[in-house]
């Protein structure tokens, strides 16, 4: 059985909100800092955006086969995501939106439209605007959108677009965008990039945290494995992890920024 985060008191901080596009992108890029961090909030809820998968066959391991339908990979997806988040003691809310096509479809095809990228993005700030009206959020955590994926850049876009507007919510509450894991790994340059992009656009100043996760990594790599359809075998999962400052390095850390009004 997973061993998970144990919440032994009571805490003061309200709820923890980590938004993630798809199952696995808070676990890869965060748990850590979840980790570490979990008991200092009464509750934490991981919002899956893109719970949906949206086509059949490739990328995934080899126990989907290539008959396997869009319904197979979804329920797996959301088993694996459901597993992460009871050993992180979290509630789950989705937005029951399809991923794009990227894996198994040309670079055309994987191009969402104009309109559906404007229909994510306001089902995206309905849903969260929904939930921070339900209770109070202590710390709303979200994807930079430094990676190279459609589904991040909407996500991230969306909740920069959502805490801009809202700027009452800026002041009242911890507001922090992570990097996404593994995808910043593969173009460094792409997230300095995106930082200077986001305080261009935006009202908004980003300050850099980073998170030593040495202490919890054994932890994290145990909820790493969770997640067994993106980690096909065992080099992949070690190298996913390598990728974050193991291997030969000392420490290992996740980045995220402070999200600031101007
Ligand atoms: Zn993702």
């Amino acid at each position: 059985m997973l061993q998970g985060v144990q919440i032994s008191r009571s805490s003061r901080r309200g709820c923890w909100l980590v938004i993630e596009p798809h199952y696995d992108d808070a676990c890869f890029s965060y748990a850590g800092t979840m980790v570490a961090q979990r008991t200092t909030f009464d509750s934490l809820c991981i919002l899956t955006i893109f719970s949906r998968s949206a086509y059949i066959v490739a990328g995934y391991a080899s126990f989907v086969n290539e008959r396997s339908v869009t319904k197979t990979v979804s329920t797996l997806r959301k088993a694996e995501g459901m597993r992460f988040a009871a050993a992180m003691a979290a509630e789950t809310e989705t937005c029951d939106l399809p991923e794009v096509l990227l894996r198994g479809y040309t670079a055309t095809s994987a191009e969402p439209r104009v309109e559906d990228r404007l229909e994510c993005r306001s089902r995206i700030q309905e849903a969260v605007r929904t939930m921070l009206a339900r209770r109070p959020i202590g710390r709303l955590s979200f994807p930079l959108g430094a990676a190279n994926h459609m589904d991040h850049k909407i996500v991230g876009d969306a909740l920069l677009d959502l805490v801009a507007d809202i700027s009452a919510f800026l002041r009242q509450s911890e507001v922090l965008a992570y990097r996404e894991s593994p995808y910043a790994f593969d173009d460094p340059l792409s997230v300095a990039r995106r930082v200077s992009y986001v305080e261009r656009k935006w009202p908004l100043i980003l300050t850099p945290i980073s998170q030593d996760t040495t202490d919890v990594m054994e932890q994290k790599l145990r909820l790493m494995g969770v997640f067994t359809s993106q980690l096909t075998d065992e080099l992949s999962k070690i190298e996913a992890v390598d990728r974050q400052g193991m291997g030969d390095r000392p420490t290992c850390r996740e980045l995220a920024w402070r999200v600031t009004g101007r």
